[in-house]
C-alpha cells in the first residue's frame, strides 16, 4: 500500500532550513534503537528521560530547540558541510568541512563528540546529561541523512524541485516527503509500522543482515570523531551516487527518483537506529551488545524496548520547563515550524 500526499503540503510544513530527518525518520531511529538496547542501557536511558517523555519525543527535541531564538546557537550542529563537488567527487574532511559556520561554530561531528562526552560525564548535573542524551538521540539520526553532509546549495535547501506537483526543495523531500509518501505522516502508528518493518530486515535472513557487521564496526565512544566522520562519509557517498547524480533542479522528483531514493533512506534510518543502540550500549556497558543473544536483534530485546520508551524518574527540570514552554509559544506564533504538531493537521492521504 502506497500513501501519497493528496493535498499540497504547504511549504511551511517542512523544515525551513537544513535541520533534520522529519518526525518519521527521527522517531523511527529512536524506536528501532530502543529494541536493541541492553537491559542496563534501557534503565540508563529511562533515567534521563523526563517523566512521560518517550524516547521518540526526546529524539526530535533538538530540532524544536534549534528553531527557537534561544536555541539557534545549536543549529550548525545538525550537519557537516562537505565542500565536495557532487556528482564528480564526494568526501568529507574534518578540518575543511567542520569549520566555523557563520559564527555558530562546530558541526554534527564535533557536536556528537561533545555530547557523547557530556553524557558519559558523571560530574555533570542531571539536566545537562539529559540534554546531552537528547542531542545524541537526534544527531545519530541526522548524520545518516545524505544532505546533512553536503555543502552544495545549503545541503540542497537551495535546489528547487517539484514533488507530486508541489514546489519544494531537495533537502525537504529527503528529510521527510519521500519517506512519508510511502509510509504516511509520522504519527506513532506509522512510526511503529516502519520500525517493525526495518527491524525485520535486521533479523535473520533479512535485507540488512549482511550489513550489520559493517554498521557496528566503529563503536568507540572514546574516539567519537573517527566513528562520526565514518558515518558522515558513508551518507555523503550517496550524494554523488544518487542524490545529485543527475540534474534535479526544477525537476519533478515524485516518480522514479523518489522510488530509487526510498531504499536508500530506509537503509540509512535502519543503520542509524542500529548504531544508536550500539552507541548507547557502549556508553553504559562498555560493549555494543548488538546481536549478542541467539537470534538477537529482532526479538531478543523487544521487551526491553518497550520499557525504554518512557521516562519514569524525573520531573522536568525548572529550566527545561521554561524552555519547552517557550518553544511551544514560539511555534504557535510561527506555525511554519515543522515540529509543531498542529502543522500536521489538514494533511490528507489516499490509498
Ligand atoms: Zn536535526
Amino acid at each position: 500500500m502506497r500513501l501519497l500526499p493528496l493535498a499540497a503540503l504547504s511549504a511551511g510544513v517542512l523544515a525551513p532550513a537544513a535541520q533534520a530527518w522529519g518526525f518519521l525518520g527521527h522517531k523511527t531511529v529512536a524506536l528501532l534503537a530502543s529494541r536493541h538496547l541492553l537491559p542496563e542501557t534501557a534503565v540508563f536511558v529511562r533515567s534521563f528521560l523526563y517523566r512521560d517523555q518517550s524516547i521518540m519525543d526526546a529524539a526530535v527535541w533538538a530540532d524544536r530547540y534549534a528553531h527557537v531564538p534561544f536555541g539557534r546557537y545549536s543549529k550548525g550542529w545538525h550537519y557537516i558541510d562537505a565542500r565536495d563537488e557532487p556528482p564528480t567527487w564526494c568526501g568529507i574532511q574534518y578540518n575543511r568541512d567542520c569549520g566555523d559556520d557563520g559564527g555558530q561554530g562546530g558541526c554534527i561531528v564535533s557536536a556528537l563528540v561533545n555530547m557523547t562526552a557530556r553524557l558519559q560525564d558523571q560530574t555533570l548535573p542531571w539536566p545537562q546529561r539529559a540534554q546531552a542524551l537528547r542531542f545524541v538521540l537526534h544527531f545519530l539520526g541526522d548524520i545518516h541523512q545524505p544532505l546533512h553532509t553536503e555543502h552544495l546549495s545549503r545541503g540542497g535547501n537551495g535546489v528547487h524541485v517539484l514533488f507530486h506537483g508541489r514546489e519544494t526543495n531537495l533537502h525537504s523531500i529527503w528529510d521527510g516527503a519521500i519517506l512519508e509518501a510511502v509510509w504516511g505522516r509520522g504519527n506513532d502508528r506509522v512510526v511503529a509500522h516502519l520500525t517493525n518493518d526495518l527491524d525485520g530486515r535486521l533479523g535473520p535472513g533479512g535485507t540488512y543482515t549482511a550489513d550489520k557487521e559493517t554498521w557496528r564496526s566503529c563503536m568507540n565512544v572514546s574516539n567519537t570523531q573517527d566513528c562520526a566522520l565514518g558515518w558522515a562519509g558513508e551518507a555523503n557517498t550517496y550524494v554523488c551516487s544518487y542524490v545529485l547524480a543527475k540534474e534535479v533542479e526544477g525537476k519533478e522528483l515524485g516518480g522514479a527518483y523518489a522510488h530509487g531514493a526510498v531504499p536508500i533512506i530506509e537503509r540509512q534510518i535502519a543503520a542509524a537506529g542500529y548504531r544508536l543502540a550500539g552507541w548507547l550500549n557502549m556508553i553504559v556497558c562498555g560493549r555494543h551488545g548488538l546481536d549478542e543473544l541467539p537470534g538477537a536483534g529482532y526479538t531478543a530485546y523487544s521487551g526491553v524496548g518497550e520499557d525504554a520508551l518512557f521516562g519514569v524518574v524525573e520531573e522536568r527540570h525548572e529550566e527545561d520547563v521554561r524552555i519547552d514552554r517557550a518553544i511551544v509559544e514560539f511555534e504557535k506564533m510561527h506555525p511554519e515550524v515543522e515540529c509543531d504538531g498542529l502543522a500536521f493537521q489538514g494533511i490528507r492521504v489516499q490509498h
